[in-house]
């Protein structure tokens, strides 16, 4: 394909596009295809010649779409949302297009500058004191891979980018049970071992217990560990619990370590003034992460890691050979540097478009709604027959379980859940929550009515009715 004719098929993938987003409702939520059955329609080997465009659109269109799981889908109600407000999806489109690096300031400015003016406009949107700086990332893996290692060389005075760990004491990094498996693996990763992360015991709601915080921290002390950080969660992703930030963080004050908080997913909630009692004391944390590109709308990949002081992580992750410099150009600012690929896409883009072509009203509109309609789906579910809420709402996250009178509730539940996703109309997922299978639901994707979600509650009374021996029985 030349670029003369970049117009004709990318008009072409836009139609289909448009048309796709249009119906996407009509199709089952989660790919209905069995392992392999992709794989078995595409050629062993690649192509030698050039093929038509025509030709390799028509596959896309043959075997890709039944192939995948709907994340756009209205009745996505599985995992946590990954929302692509439209206006974002034409800013990737843009970004796809001029396809620029985006690792210093020289190689796209606009990129860079519009990247710290988004971070900024998010700062105030979520209600962040001045002074916190910020950065996007891909993912919130990514960010909390570097807030762990800024916390590693930060206790070893930058020993460990220079001479290794060989010969350090044993770092020690804590977190509350709910934390994400991204900490256990960038703990992993970043040389530590998962040994070495502390899980600290919660109270009732899920939050780390700060008290049992200090006794760990005093007690690896003394044992001649070097306790390092901190992590803390607002809004965990098995049943959505919440660290309790204030006084957890009072306590790595006390021992001067530093501290992250994981609010992947509910960050964006906190675009909702009335709601920010949830990370309560935030302001003191040293680093912050959510993704707009789950809740938000921001097409993924966009996750924003806010910065107290860059200076300990640019002072981790930083490095400038010579052939990246910018002759005469010392005070600029180059992302790269504050992170851990070189390469950068141009992720500021969609969130300019999105908060413009919505407006923070709106964005926040959504929230509450979402928020609103998974309270009426968790009363409606908690008053069915054999429905039992496990967790209530966090956000728009809550939990439950189906056991109907004498039966195995962990296995009624796992049968129900099969019958829904087979079924396609809605998609949910599950945890093991307290050692019990439960049903998660949440409420976030971006087109998401409230009709959707009473479909949600209907799709599940039925299903239940239908795997239900007792019910069958009756008939
Ligand atoms: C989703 C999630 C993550 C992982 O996010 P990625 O951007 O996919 O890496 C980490 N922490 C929490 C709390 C999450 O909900």
């Amino acid at each position: 394909m030349k670029r003369e004719d970049y117009y004709r098929w990318a008009e072409r993938a836009a139609r289909w596009g448009a048309e796709y987003l249009s119906t996407v409702e009509n199709r089952p939520v989660r790919a209905q295809t069995a392992p392999g059955e992709i794989a078995a329609m595409l050629p062993w080997a690649p192509p030698e010649l050039p093929e038509d465009m025509e030709a390799i659109f028509a596959d896309f269109e043959r075997i890709v779409p039944d192939g995948m799981t709907h994340w756009q889908h209205p009745r996505f109600f599985a995992y946590f949302p990954a929302s692509a407000a439209p206006a974002s999806m034409v800013a990737e489109n843009l970004t796809a297009v001029m396809a620029a690096q985006c690792m210093l300031w020289q190689t796209s400015p606009a990129a860079t500058e519009i990247e710290t003016r988004m971070v900024d406009w998010m700062r105030q949107a979520l209600g962040l004191p001045e002074g916190f700086q910020g950065v996007i990332q891909d993912t919130a893996t990514a960010a909390n891979l570097c807030a762990v290692l800024t916390m590693r060389e930060r206790a070893l005075n930058w020993r460990g980018i220079d001479a290794g760990m060989t010969g350090e004491k044993r770092l020690r990094i804590y977190a509350s049970p709910e934390t994400h498996s991204s900490i256990d693996k960038s703990i992993r990763i970043a040389g530590i071992g998962q040994r070495n992360l502390v899980k600290v015991l919660t109270d009732g709601s899920g939050a780390l217990d700060p008290g049992a915080l200090r006794t760990a921290i005093a007690d690896d002390r003394a044992a001649g560990f070097l306790p390092a950080g901190v992590v803390l969660c607002i809004g965990g992703t098995s049943v959505g619990a919440s660290d309790r930030l204030r006084p957890a963080i009072e306590v790595a004050r006390e021992f001067d370590l530093y501290v992250h908080v994981d609010a992947a997913w509910a960050g964006s909630a906190m675009i909702c003034p009335e709601l920010r009692g949830l990370w309560e004391g935030v302001e003191n944390a040293d680093s912050i992460v959510f993704n707009p590109h789950k809740w938000l709308g921001a097409q993924f990949d966009c996750s924003i890691q806010f910065l107290a002081d860059p200076e300990p992580q640019v002072r981790t992750l930083g490095i400038r050979p010579e052939y990246l410099e910018t002759l005469g150009q010392s005070e600029i600012t180059n992302y790269s540097e504050w992170t851990i690929p070189l390469g950068r896409r141009f992720r500021a883009l969609k969130l300019w478009f999105l908060l413009r072509a919505h407006g923070l009203e709106d964005l926040r509109q959504r929230i509450r709604d979402h928020i609103a309609w998974s309270e009426e789906a968790a009363a409606a579910i908690a008053s069915m027959d054999g429905f039992r809420l496990m967790t209530n709402c966090r956000l728009s996250l809550f939990t439950f379980q189906y056991a109907p009178d004498g039966e195995d509730a962990d296995g009624a539940t796992e049968r129900l859940l099969r019958a829904v996703n087979d079924d396609g109309r809605i998609y949910l997922t599950h945890t093991i929550h307290e050692g019990r299978f439960v049903i998660r639901f949440q409420v976030g994707q971006f087109d998401c009515r409230r009709e959707d979600v009473q479909m949600a509650v209907d799709v599940l009374r039925e299903l239940a009715a239908g795997i239900n021996p007792c019910a069958r029985n009756e008939r």
